[in-house]
Formats: C-alpha cells, sequence, structure tokens
C-alpha cells in the first residue's frame, strides 16, 4: 500500500518566539508549493502561537513536542490536549526518549497522554526506541515490542488512523550515529508486524512509521526509500531550514 511520507521537525528546547518565527517563515517559503509529503514542526510550547500564525494556510502543521492527560488543573508547568489544540496544533510528539529519560516518562504515561491525545482528537507521533546498552544487550526486538504494546494498550483499531509511530533508537539521537538503512528496517518491520497481530493487515498498512536519529540532509534519502520507513521525526536538522527542506524534499 501507497503511505502518503510525513516528516516533523522537533525543535526541541530550542529557539525564542522571534526566532522560531523567522526560521517557519523561512520554511514557508522553501516549502511553499511542494505537496509530496506531510510536514509538521514542533516548537516549545511558548513558541506554538507564533508557528501557527506564522504558518497559517500553508501546508505546514504544527505540533506539541508533549501533552499531559489531565484536561485542566492544578499541574504546574503542564499543557493539556484541549489546549495544544485550541492553539492550533494539529500534532503532539509523545514519548519522546529525552521525555522518558529526563522526565520520567513510562510505557503507562505515555499510554495515557495518548488517550487524551486522541480524546481531543490530536494527531500523535509516539516514540519507541531502544538505548544503546539494549542494543548490544540485542534486547532490541523485547524493548521496541514492550514500549509499542505500552503505548497502544486499550486503543481501537479505528485510533490508529490518528497515529504515526516514530522509531527513534536512543544511541541515534542526537550523536551524530545514524541506524543503517538495513537497522532502521528491521525495526520498523518489526513495528508494522506487531500492529498487524493486534489490529490486522488494513491498520498495519495503513500506519506511518518515522525513523528519527541524527537524519540527515545527506542521510534521508537512502532512509526513506525502506520499504518501511515512511518519514523522518528529525531533531538538529529540522533548525536549519536549508536542511530541513533538502530532508522533506527527500521522502518518497
Ligand atoms: C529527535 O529529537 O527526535 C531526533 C531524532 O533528534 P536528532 O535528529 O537531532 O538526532
Amino acid at each position: 500500500m501507497a503511505r502518503r511520507s510525513f516528516v516533523a521537525g522537533n525543535w526541541k528546547m530550542n529557539k525564542s518566539p522571534e526566532e522560531a518565527r523567522a526560521l517557519a517563515l523561512d520554511l514557508r517559503k522553501r516549502l511553499d508549493g511542494f505537496s509530496k509529503a506531510d510536514v509538521a514542526v514542533c516548537p516549545t510550547y511558548l513558541c506554538i502561537t507564533t508557528v501557527v500564525d506564522a504558518l497559517r494556510g500553508s501546508s505546514i502543521a504544527v505540533g506539541g513536542q508533549d501533552v499531559f492527560w489531565e484536561k485542566s488543573g492544578a499541574y504546574t508547568g503542564a499543557v493539556s490536549a484541549p489546549m495544544l489544540l485550541a492553539a492550533g496544533c494539529q500534532y503532539t510528539i509523545i514519548g519522546h526518549s529525552e521525555r522518558r529519560q529526563y522526565f520520567g516518562e513510562t510505557d503507562e504515561t505515555v499510554n495515557k497522554r495518548i488517550k487524551a491525545a486522541l480524546a481531543a482528537r490530536l494527531k500523535i507521533i509516539a516514540c519507541v526506541g531502544e538505548t544503546k546498552d539494549e542494543r548490544l544487550g540485542n534486547v532490541t526486538e523485547q524493548v521496541v515490542k514492550r514500549q509499542v504494546e505500552g503505548a497502544l494498550a486499550g486503543l481501537k483499531a479505528d485510533d490508529m488512523a490518528c497515529l504515526t509511530i516514530a522509531y527513534e533508537p536512543v544511541w541515534a539521537i542526537g550523536t551524530g550515529l545514524t541506524a543503517t538503512p538495513r537497522q532502521a528496517q528491521d525495526v520498523h518491520a518489526l513495528i508494522r508486524g506487531l500492529v498487524r497481530t493486534r489490529f490486522g493487515a488494513d491498520v498495519a498498512d495503513a500506519l506511518r512509521i518515522q525513523y528519527g536519529g541524527s537524519v540527515k540532509a545527506d542521510n534521508a534519502r537512502e532512509l526513506m526509500s525502506q520499504p518501511d520507513i515512511d518519514g523522518a521525526l528529525v531533531g538538529g536538522a529540522s533548525l536549519v531550514a536549508a536542511d530541513f527542506e533538502t530532508i522533506v524534499k527527500a521522502a518518497r
């Protein structure tokens, strides 16, 4: 089945509102008229409305980098799914390894966030991926299986249309080390197989699975030409408009 590619930029904790606006406007110009892939950028909460304004009327969507599962209340520092939606987001990243590593995210809390985003009709980029020790210990399959099953617990087949899974080996994020196309393809096929077992072939064939981990202008095309790699979640290179443009245009 032909899946439409999806490339998203995770700006992480970078860019002031003014810088975010400039980057968004630059990307808007560069990607004007480009329609071969879905594109989204995920700025900090602080910059979301600025970036939404800068991209209004363009084909570039905006997403959050995380979301809390409650709708509102005494949860200092948190932002809810209805709030992201009201601010103009179509997407949110959930379960990024940096959230797991630095902010105590677990498979259970990833699942709670996914359910809250689904209830608000936000689209989700759910991240999974093994650490270096786990890869060296030959437990990549078990780890990814546990994370995917944890993320999808309690979901129905219909929910899957709102979901993208990003396979991001932790050892490749921000390190300059990239999984080889073969290594990435193997895990992508594993993830699609897990979704096939759980929800059937139609859902699995329609699911977009992004690769993330030091995707750059010069390796994007080869990675995204793998049969089960349907786009990229891009960190560092998404902060440079020309590089992100090249990566987006390398999508099949
Ligand atoms: C990411 O943060 O999702 C990521 C893949 O980062 P980088 O591209 O910088 O490795």
